[in-house]
């Protein structure tokens, strides 16, 4: 057999196929991360890591945040577009929106807000805490606001104020009673509102996400409707000021012509109120742009069957065709892309626990010497070991399956030794492993025998709860793409699930980005007994860092911020720490403070009995207290 190289590393975690080459592995068989696509530039991941870990002391799981590939992000959708609008000589602008909601932080704002300037970008909220975030970033930074979701008058008055003492802000009309809301409140403050209205269009998206689109859907003015909010706007004079026409049909949309229908009906609608004389300049297409979590390419519900570029051209040649169809100018373009501008950016590192090393397995050769004093199943299974060969695999394989069923069987009826029992596991392990030298050994494996790889999959634990940090894993069962950041030159040995730390069965992971597809075991290096071992878990920027819970009291991983730098390779922007156990016991009303004091009485009476001395009394406070400021995962 050749020898195993990092191109064979590359291949079977389909390596270059996801994460749209922000990312790369080095000679040193270490993944870097570059701040834009083939970037010569490079971050070494785990010297990263190294650095973090063992200089700057902190513990993982650890997420890292690359802030420039938020801008390579964002330059990448700006240029598609530029490129669609000189290809297809559209007449109108484009301007992305960051929708808010897709990733709160503020540092990821304030990134996004920078870099974003010189690509004209928006942010778009749409609940009354993102609407004060939006303001807060737009405030350094001058950005135009979109504001959609339900709105009272609280958050209707606060936008028109904003917009008053100079804000740009737009607000989108959701429901036909919060445009009355809107005309009574601008008409009171004395405000013309920037207004935008959200139609409910009767194309669909595709996916989890697609009854955001639809007849049925919870968003958006139905068309009888939309006509009842144009008359009331012209009956209050305010016709004029409606600007932008929306639709959002849903996130990760997989299909190109799912993205095709709706933008030519949500045209057509543009150019009907454009006939109609209203002032319209924008349409806003909303988010759905995708992201190809498995690298299939496909429209899988973790990839989809386009790139950004073959969205922009779509978007803008049907834009365009629809418009010069009705003979009306063309509005300028607005997305509100959240998944693709975020997805990348964001790495979540974490070690694997040792709990695999082999435990060393009690001498049960001596046992087999003595065949006769075995069970009858115990001497089948040592028959099939001492006999396997590639042509009676299949057949070996069932006959081994059922045998140990048959032990376990025997076992519970009391036919069993205890001794017989772990013989028989112990050998059932060992024809395993010979028989998978075979199938590896074979150029085709036999389609049943695939299953078979299943059998030879081991749990590993990794440091992290799958509930924090990649919700959606657990949810909707997304795929990400997860790889050891090390030792890629090296041939994995393991096959492996991924077991998070929470006590909770769901916290397992079972399907991994594979060579060809989604794939159940994910190959791993065994682990050498004094080794960190880390894997990373990418594309989790979007959407996973607010929705994570705190099941099992598992809190908010440490995170740091990293931007790229020339001279030092990388700077460290900001480390925020995790949460402590102190923290997360808080948010379910705990005290800290109040669990020592009670604990402190309850052993002073201890010690005044002579229960315990004073030694442990203060032993165990001080080891409470170190607790209570510690991070809530494991740390050695
Ligand atoms: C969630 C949402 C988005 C973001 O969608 P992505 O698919 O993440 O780009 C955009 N607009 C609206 C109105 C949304 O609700």
């Amino acid at each position: 057999m050749s020898r195993w190289t990092i191109k064979d590393s590359e291949r079977i975690y389909n390596f270059y196929n996801w994460g749209d080459d922000y990312f790369s592995i080095n000679k040193k068989g270490n993944i870097c991360v570059h701040p834009s696509p083939h970037s010569k530039y490079g971050i070494d991941l785990k010297e990263l890591v190294d650095d973090l870990v063992i200089r700057r002391k902190l513990s993982p799981p650890l997420l890292l945040r690359f802030m420039n590939v938020l801008e390579g992000r964002i330059s990448s959708i700006s240029r598609a577009f530029k490129w669609a609008i000189e290809e297809n000589e559209y007449t109108g602008g484009y301007q992305t929106f960051f929708p808010i909601k897709v990733n709160q932080q503020r540092q990821v704002l304030e990134a996004i807000a920078a870099f974003g300037k010189k690509y004209n970008i928006g942010l778009e909220a749409g609940s009354k805490p993102e609407l004060i975030a939006a303001i807060s970033i737009a405030t350094e930074h001058n950005l135009p606001i979109i504001c959609n979701g339900y709105k009272d008058d609280g958050f209707i008055e606060t936008i028109l104020q904003a917009q008053k003492v100079g804000y740009d802000i737009t607000i989108v009309v959701e429901k036909l009673f919060e445009l009355e809301k809107i005309i009574t409140l601008s008409r009171r403050l004395d405000v013309a509102p920037q207004l935008g209205i959200r139609v409910r269009l009767s194309s669909k998206g595709i996916g989890k996400w697609s009854t955001s689109g639809g007849e049925d859907a919870k968003f958006g003015l139905r068309i009888s409707e939309l006509l009842s909010a144009l008359n009331l706007l012209k009956q209050h004079n305010l016709f004029e000021n409606l600007r932008l026409v929306h639709f959002h049909i849903g996130s990760q949309i997989t299909k190109m012509d799912k993205i095709k229908n709706a933008l030519i009906e949500g045209a057509r609608i543009y150019a009907e109120l454009k006939k109609m004389g209203a002032d319209i300049r924008y349409m806003d297409i909303g988010g759905g742009l995708g992201v190809d979590y498995d690298g299939s390419k496909s429209s899988n519900y973790s990839s989809v069957n386009y790139t950004i570029d073959e969205y922009a051209n779509d978007v803008v040649y049907q834009i365009r065709s629809v418009c010069d169809e009705a003979g009306v100018p063309c509005p300028n373009i607005i997305s509100e892309s959240g998944r693709a501008v975020a997805a990348h950016y964001s790495v979540l590192i974490t070690n694997l626990l040792h709990t695999h090393a082999e435990a060393p397995s009690p001498d049960f050769e001596a046992a087999l010497s003595r065949p006769d004093e075995l069970s009858p199943t115990v001497r089948k299974l040592l028959d099939i070991y001492n006999s396997i060969d590639r042509h009676s695999l299949r057949e070996d394989y069932h006959d081994t399956v059922q045998l140990i069923q048959e032990a376990v069987s025997l076992f519970k009826l009391g036919f069993l030794t205890l001794q017989d029992r772990a013989i028989a596991e112990w050998l059932y392990a060992k024809i395993i492993a010979r028989m998978n030298e075979i199938v590896e050994r074979l150029k085709t494996i036999p389609e049943e025998m695939q299953n078979f790889q299943l059998s030879l999959r081991r749990t590993c634990f990794a440091n992290f709860s799958m509930f924090q940090s990649i919700p959606d894993s657990w949810a909707i069962d997304q795929m990400f793409p997860i790889v050891p950041i090390q030792r890629l030159q090296q041939q994995p040995e393991i096959l492996a699930s991924i077991a998070d730390i929470t006590c909770d069965s769901d916290g397992e992971i079972t399907n991994f980005v594979g060579e060809h597809g989604p794939t159940r075991c994910l190959p791993l290096h065994r682990i050498e007994p004094d080794e960190d071992y880390y894997i990373g878990f990418f594309l989790i920027g979007a959407y996973q860092e607010i929705l994570g819970d705190m099941h099992n009291l598992f809190g908010d991983t440490n995170a740091v911020h990293i931007t790229f730098n020339r001279k030092t390779n990388y700077k460290i922007d900001a480390i925020v720490e995790g949460d402590t156990v102190s923290s997360i016991l808080k948010y379910v009303q705990h005290n800290g403070n109040e669990i020592l004091k009670n604990v402190h009485n309850k052993l002073e009476k201890q010690v005044s009995l002579r229960r315990i001395s004073i030694e442990e009394r203060s032993r165990f406070l001080s080891l409470l207290e170190q607790t209570l400021r510690g991070y809530t995962y494991l740390t050695g």
